[in-house]
């Protein structure tokens, strides 16, 4: 199969008998590179035992859930983030203020009316005032006041850090809260706790965005990372007796503990 040497495992010819006809040899060894090629990512490990492993599972076990996920993905693509039910009914079924369940669906459709929007519906904008209030350099869209923005990456990289989840939310608003799910599901998170999360930093970043318009406020991203606490940890509390006895400052430090 191979061998072991100081720097690794390399993989041999496999068993595979090259005594064969000159133009024969040579088929045989395109395909051995190819298979090579295949095998680079995996090398064994000394000392363990073969075992399967399910990679869609972070847990490495199968499950039909992880399965369907995965042929979804495939069959639809980003439509599927778009339209899944199984995304969007984790909002529709929390118990959140009407409000803020009417501004999840919006920002689910692309229908919050950032600057761009404005002046395309025919409000008059000098190309400054098009600016995102927060960086002042790009044209301020949707998917840049709440995803794309370094003021919103740092909000962003401020809750991975409070949930200890790593993720890439891709550039579009729309698709980003069915990627959010399945990074948090990865970890052990589930959805209607991530959903929370993910319109509470919506939430808070278009109310302090509205603020900077209309009251002159100065943006700090530390305090937006407050605010999406507060929310999440107050939305938590609402019609929850188990989390109506958490105190908030606890709930910061360990934000998952009634989640297991
Ligand atoms: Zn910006």
């Amino acid at each position: 199969m191979g061998e072991w040497s100081t720097a690794g495992w390399t993989w041999g010819n496999l068993g595979i008998q090259t005594n064969a006809t000159e133009g024969q040899f040579q088929q045989l060894r395109q395909e051995l590179q190819s298979l090579h090629s295949l095998l680079e990512r995996f090398s064994p490990v000394a000392g363990t035992v073969d075992s399967i492993v399910w990679m869609p599972n972070s847990e490495g076990d199968y499950s039909t859930r992880s399965e369907y996920d995965i042929l979804a993905l495939l069959r639809f693509g980003e439509a599927w983030s778009n339209s899944s039910p199984s995304c969007f009914s984790v909002i529709w079924e929390a118990p959140f203020p009407q409000r803020i369940r009417a501004f999840g669906w919006r920002c689910a459709h692309n229908r919050i009316p950032p600057k761009e929007e404005l002046s395309f519906r025919g409000i008059n904008l000098s190309v400054n005032n098009l600016l995102c209030v927060y960086c002042a350099e790009v044209v301020e869209t949707c998917d840049h006041l709440f995803l794309g923005c370094t003021f919103a990456k740092l909000m962003w990289l401020e809750v991975f850090d409070w949930l200890d989840v790593s993720a890439n939310l891709g550039g579009e608003l729309v698709s980003s809260l069915g990627l959010w799910i399945q990074e948090c599901r990865n970890k052990g998170i589930k959805n209607g706790f991530a959903s929370k999360v993910w319109l509470a930093v919506l939430w808070s970043l278009w109310c302090y965005r509205n603020d900077i318009v209309f009251n002159n406020v100065k943006a700090c991203p530390s305090d937006l990372g407050w605010s999406v606490k507060f929310k999440v940890w107050k939305w938590s509390c609402a019609g929850n007796i188990t989390y109506s006895k958490c105190d908030y400052y606890d709930f910061c430090k360990n934000p998952l503990f009634f989640e297991g």
